[in-house]
């Protein structure tokens, strides 16, 4: 039988009406939730990537600036753009889009970021916080994967959950997260061995990989939920997941396509976790 789809589109349309209402409420507090993002350089993905994050905001009637910085700054000087937006009372979410050129250190820039504004939920103190179970903002692609789930009343506790991908951003965080739901988590990767061995027994199967064509029907188990992370280009430039999505779905119980699956999740997580900073100053 062929898997049902878990349409993320859909159920990100039904979050954002949700976090819409949510504004609402909190901008009548007299606190409107705005979101900072930076943008080091001209790589053409990642300015797509940054309008998307703008216009969400505007949808959702939040306040967004976009600080817009030449690839040769120094990283001296965008430690201080992030100091200053770390003392804006108007900014409640503060976003490096990554990549940033080289000569800049990443872990340096994300650790400059307040724990407070750090909407992308890549600071160690969010992270550290997400391991041992606390209240902590959560990295929007997993936190995305945890609502498609919710939202399809699939449930994880004492599920075997394979991760495949172990990114700071993706994969470990999804793996975290799915432990916190009570799974039992496999983290595989590129060293690992007879990758099918593993991915074959998940109930649930998450490929944060990056490699079109990567996941076929032999890498799974008969009704397993499979969750595609990847965004890859086939041969005819089309975007497309690590899953070869027709044989998988035929053998799957619940699949998420590419484009319209996990994708549209990420954003409408960081509207969330911009909302929640928000509110979070309202408490305080
Ligand atoms: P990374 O390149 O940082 O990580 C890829 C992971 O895949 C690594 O852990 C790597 O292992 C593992 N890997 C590579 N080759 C193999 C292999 N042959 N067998 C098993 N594991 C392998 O990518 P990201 O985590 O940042 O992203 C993964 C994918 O998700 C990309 O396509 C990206 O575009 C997409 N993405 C999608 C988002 C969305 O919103 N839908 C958001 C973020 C990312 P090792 O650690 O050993 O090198």
């Amino acid at each position: 039988m062929a898997a049902k789809i878990i349409n993320g589109t859909e159920i990100a349309a039904k979050k954002r009406i949700e976090i819409a209402e949510e504004v609402k409420k909190v901008k009548n507090s007299g606190v409107t939730p705005g979101l900072a993002v930076i943008l080091v350089g001209d790589n053409h993905a990642s300015r797509t990537y940054v309008r998307n994050k703008q216009k969400a905001c505007q949808e959702l009637g939040m306040h967004s600036v976009l600080i817009e910085l030449p690839q040769e700054i120094s990283e001296t000087e965008l430690l201080f753009k992030i100091e200053e937006l770390n003392g804006d009372q108007n900014i409640h979410g503060i976003l490096v889009q990554l990549p940033i050129p080289k000569h800049i250190d990443e872990k340096r820039v994300i650790e400059s970021i307040s724990p407070l504004k750090d909407v992308d939920g890549f600071h160690p103190i969010n992270i550290g916080r997400m391991m041992t179970g606390q209240d902590a903002f959560l990295p929007c692609t997993p936190y995305g994967i945890m609502v498609l789930l919710e939202e399809m009343g699939i449930s994880i506790a004492g599920k075997h959950v394979v991760v495949v991908g172990r990114s700071n951003i993706v994969g470990k965080p999804a793996g975290q997260l799915f432990l916190n739901e009570h799974a039992t988590v496999t983290y595989c990767h590129s060293k690992t061995k007879d990758l099918k061995k593993h991915t074959a027994q998940a109930d649930i199967l998450v490929s944060a990989v990056g490699i079109a064509n990567f996941i076929t029907a032999d890498h799974i188990k008969e009704g397993a939920v499979v969750i595609d992370v990847g965004m890859n280009r086939n041969d005819a430039g089309k975007l497309c997941g690590d899953v070869v999505f027709e044989e998988v779905s035929a053998k799957a119980g619940y699949i998420t396509p590419v484009p319209k699956g996990v994708g549209p999740m990420t954003i409408t997580m960081l509207m969330y976790n911009t909302l929640k900073s928000a509110k979070n100053t309202l408490q305080s």
